[in-house]
């Protein structure tokens, strides 16, 4: 028996979780995580009929997970890990030869990126550059009409100061670091973006942005109807990312000689500019999309999966674009990712098997200065997809891409 009067046998708890006298989500009140994820998967179990051994089999630490990152936990879903690299990068802040963890399902994808790190080895590792930093939100108020939208507007753009200071007592690491405002009729928004330092940093913000909207309101008289206007923009593919980023705007870039084309990629330089700028650039643009990459998405996943990133975030991550120049000997590849919001603090990061994934790379949790980490990790990112871009492209002009499909993964 447990301590005191709180029953311990699976029985009891089944029993009143079917009376419905203990919620489902109650149980770590009353239990140790890993005890009350048990309780739970086994009222599931003989709810539905559907035993769950394997779901139920895990290591990772459930008083953390169950209590900071998953409600109503059950189990845990395992994703296979593999490792592509040696990737060699050549950053500001990543400095090195790095094993990138790629967590898929998806046959192929690994093999992919591994065949794009032999040739950024081979041609002397990735330049990778953060071009820009800061995470966003923005809430929308309602304003009486038009000239009190434009006043709010006003308000807000002269009192920037007074602004960071209310966003800033929030947080001892975000730092306000820009405020745009826009209208929509009586509609006014204002995107405020963050210096996050090693977070990713949407909780930091919105927290950040409430004690904000609390002064623009009281000052204004403007009503706030949401603390995310949806201009953020969080979690939807918006132009608005692609413009202005979001998270970290990264880059990497590569130049390849001929015969290291021909030899790794067995293809030439002329057919990688075409597929390209036929595939890349005009397929894209003549799709509508927002992303003008090969498949810079499957890329950010795995590692996010991997390394504890919000999964959610592959829709920024796919806004990138892919270029080729072709240059004298060869051509010179970049990727552009200009909305990659990761983190090497807070969220998942710090879940056992996550945190090994970001040790893998040298940037779990904060970094010295804070924020080198998160810069770090997102300089690697960059480099993997370039890696798994110059793979995919250099595999469709060669004309392999089916060919290594059916090998490896059917
Ligand atoms: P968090 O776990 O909420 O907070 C991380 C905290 O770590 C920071 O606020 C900071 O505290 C502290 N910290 C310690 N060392 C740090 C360092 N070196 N650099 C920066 N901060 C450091 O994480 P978050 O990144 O703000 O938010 C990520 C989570 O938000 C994810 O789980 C994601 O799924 C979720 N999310 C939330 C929303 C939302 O609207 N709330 C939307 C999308 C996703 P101080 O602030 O006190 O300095």
């Amino acid at each position: 028996m447990y301590a005191g009067s709180i029953p311990v046998l699976m029985e009891d708890y089944l029993e009143r979780l079917k009376k419905g006298s203990l919620k489902l989500y109650a149980l770590e009140d009353e239990l140790p995580a890993a005890r009350a994820v048990q309780v739970r998967r086994e009222f599931i179990e003989q709810e539905t009929g559907v035993q769950l051994p394997v779901v139920g089999s895990f290591t990772i630490a459930a008083d953390r997970a169950a209590t900071k990152n998953c409600e109503n936990m059950i189990g845990a879903v395992q994703v296979p890990l593999g490792v592509a690299g040696p990737l060699p990068v050549r950053g500001e802040y990543a400095q090195g030869s790095y094993y990138v963890p790629l967590a898929t399902t998806e046959g192929a994808l690994v093999a992919s990126v591994n065949r794009g790190c032999n040739a950024i080895s081979r041609a002397g590792g990735a330049e990778t550059r953060i071009i820009r930093d800061g995470m966003t939100r923005a809430p929308v108020f309602a304003a009486r009409d038009v000239p009190h939208a434009k006043a709010v507007c006003d308000w807000v753009l002269s009192h920037k100061a007074q602004i960071a200071e209310a966003a800033e007592s929030t947080t001892s690491h975000g730092q306000l670091t820009g405020i745009t405002t826009s209208i929509g009729g009586t509609s006014v928004f204002v995107r405020m973006e963050f210096d996050t330092k090693d977070a990713m940093g949407m909780n930091m913000v919105t927290i950040a942005s409430s004690k904000a909207a609390e002064l623009i309101g009281a000052a204004t008289g403007a009503r706030l109807i949401a603390l995310s206007g949806n201009m953020c923009t969080d979690k939807k593919p918006a132009a608005v990312n692609v413009v202005l980023g979001r998270g970290r705007s990264v880059a990497a870039g590569i130049h390849l000689p001929d015969p290291l084309i021909r030899e790794v990629l067995k293809t030439d330089a002329r057919t990688l500019a075409d597929v390209n700028t036929r595939k890349n650039l005009v397929g894209s643009a003549r799709a509508g999309s927002l992303g003008f990459n090969a498949h810079a998405a499957n890329i950010v996943a795995a590692i996010f999966i991997a390394c504890g990133q919000d999964p959610a975030h592959v829709v920024e991550g796919s806004l990138a674009m892919t270029t080729v120049d072709l240059v004298d000997d060869g051509v010179y590849v970049a990727v552009t990712l200009p909305s990659l919001p990761v983190g090497t603090v807070g969220g998942g990061t710090a879940i056992d098997t996550q945190k090994e994934c970001l040790r893998l790379l040298g940037v779990d949790g904060g970094g010295d200065p804070p924020g080198t980490h998160a810069k770090a990790f997102a300089e690697i990112i960059a480099g993997a997809v370039l890696a798994g871009e110059l793979s995919l492209i250099g595999a469709l002009g060669a004309k392999h891409l089916a060919r290594a499909h059916q090998q490896l993964s059917r």
